[in-house]
């Protein structure tokens, strides 16, 4: 089976795990953390990062450090991951959904004004599948209404907005590091921003909001979201070999792209776009199919693993509403994810290619 994402791992993460546990400094104090907080924080163009034990936490101790809680709004997209729109439940707060934007899939910059009301205290924009949202749009929004914003940039490491690093966009950004994402620390996340109130907030908040200077003194309920020095050990020599993973990513995109571009206006409706102001990073190579699921057999059959897009948020059982967003609905029944880890060979992109255009023939 060709696999829909595989880490890519190598000898440098061996070396420095075997160094970790020789040092004894397996939990979540020693020089990793802070050396990985630093050199991803650097390459996103931010001065201040902290990493935590996953994404989806990162999300949660961000929306908690800015202090939304009961009665307050967070606006999102309704396509993307669930995590999210838990991030924000998990707060007490309420997502209100947009719908996506239908030539870049991204949260519809022109939909979020007419979903703020004087309860919404921010907005997350993801930069869904690696494509970066329209930033400009919303970041003149949120100035206008006072919101912050928090960029999701969970399946975006590395991807740009007119020349910017996603992360260093909004308020703060969040980034996953699960086995599937861009770079990986097993299970991980980080956020990262300029405001350093902010980011001392989340420090505190992170390991049970215990006193720096008086141990057992906890000034309010935090957590424990600390990452441990095994991970960022990972992360370190994960993140030297970023750039390289990203034009591997963009070179498999491509590969796929020239394979099927011909195709378009068929039963193939789109290939994965990349907008003139964004580079993206191909988290997860994507094609929009009328009859999806049935490509998704005959990949199959073939041992080619898939994914179908997410479900809209507003279709799933916590957050059902009555609401339509048709760009987003429509997405989710026609995206499909190819296989788009950075050790795909290219005889395996072209073996891929080959298969879909038989069966679209
Ligand atoms: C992966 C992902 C997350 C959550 O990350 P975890 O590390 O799995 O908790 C959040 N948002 C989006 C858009 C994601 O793809």
């Amino acid at each position: 089976m060709i696999p829909i994402a595989e880490p890519d791992l190598g000898s440098e993460e061996l070396e420095n795990i075997i160094e970790v546990v020789k040092s004894s400094w397996i939990s979540s104090k020693g020089r990793y953390i802070s050396k990985f907080e630093r050199e991803f924080s650097k390459y996103c163009e931010v001065k201040q990062g902290v990493a935590v034990s996953n994404g989806t936490v990162a999300l949660h101790l961000v929306l908690k450090s800015m202090g939304i809680g009961k009665g307050d709004e967070v606006i999102i997209p309704s396509l993307t991951f669930i995590a999210t729109a838990n991030a924000v439940s998990y707060c007490n707060a309420k997502p209100i959904f947009v719908d996506s934007h239908p030539d870049y899939w991204c949260m519809d910059p022109e939909k979020i004004k007419e979903k703020i009301s004087n309860k919404t205290r921010a907005i997350i924009p993801v930069h869904l599948y690696g494509h970066p949202c329209h930033m400009d749009t919303i970041t003149d929004l949120a100035d206008d209404y006072g919101l912050y914003v928090i960029e999701d940039a969970a399946e975006a490491h590395g991807a740009e907005y007119k020349g910017r690093k996603t992360g260093s966009l909004g308020t703060v950004g969040c980034f996953s590091f699960y086995g599937n994402k861009l770079i990986t620390t097993g299970e991980g996340g980080m956020c990262v921003t300029n405001d350093e109130e902010l980011a001392d907030r989340m420090r505190l908040l992170r390991d049970h909001a215990m006193s720096d200077d008086n141990t057992y003194w906890h000034s309010t309920i935090g957590f424990n979201y600390r990452m441990t020095n095994l991970q960022a050990a990972i992360g370190v020599a994960q993140l030297k070999k970023i750039d390289g993973f990203i034009e591997r990513k963009r070179k498999i995109a491509n590969r796929y792209s020239k394979g099927l571009n011909d195709l378009i206006g068929g039963d193939l409706i789109d290939i994965h776009p990349e907008m003139s102001w964004a580079k993206c990073v191909y988290w997860m190579y994507s094609i929009l199919l009328k009859e999806r699921d049935n490509l998704a057999k005959v990949l199959e059959k073939k041992e080619i693993d898939t994914r179908p897009f997410f479900y809209p948020m507003h279709y799933l059982p916590p957050y059902k509403n009555n609401e339509k967003f048709h760009v987003a609905e429509r997405l989710s029944k026609v995206g499909i994810n190819l296989p788009s880890s950075t050790v795909l060979k290219n005889k395996d992109v072209d073996r891929i290619v080959q298969v879909i255009r038989e069966a679209l023939s």
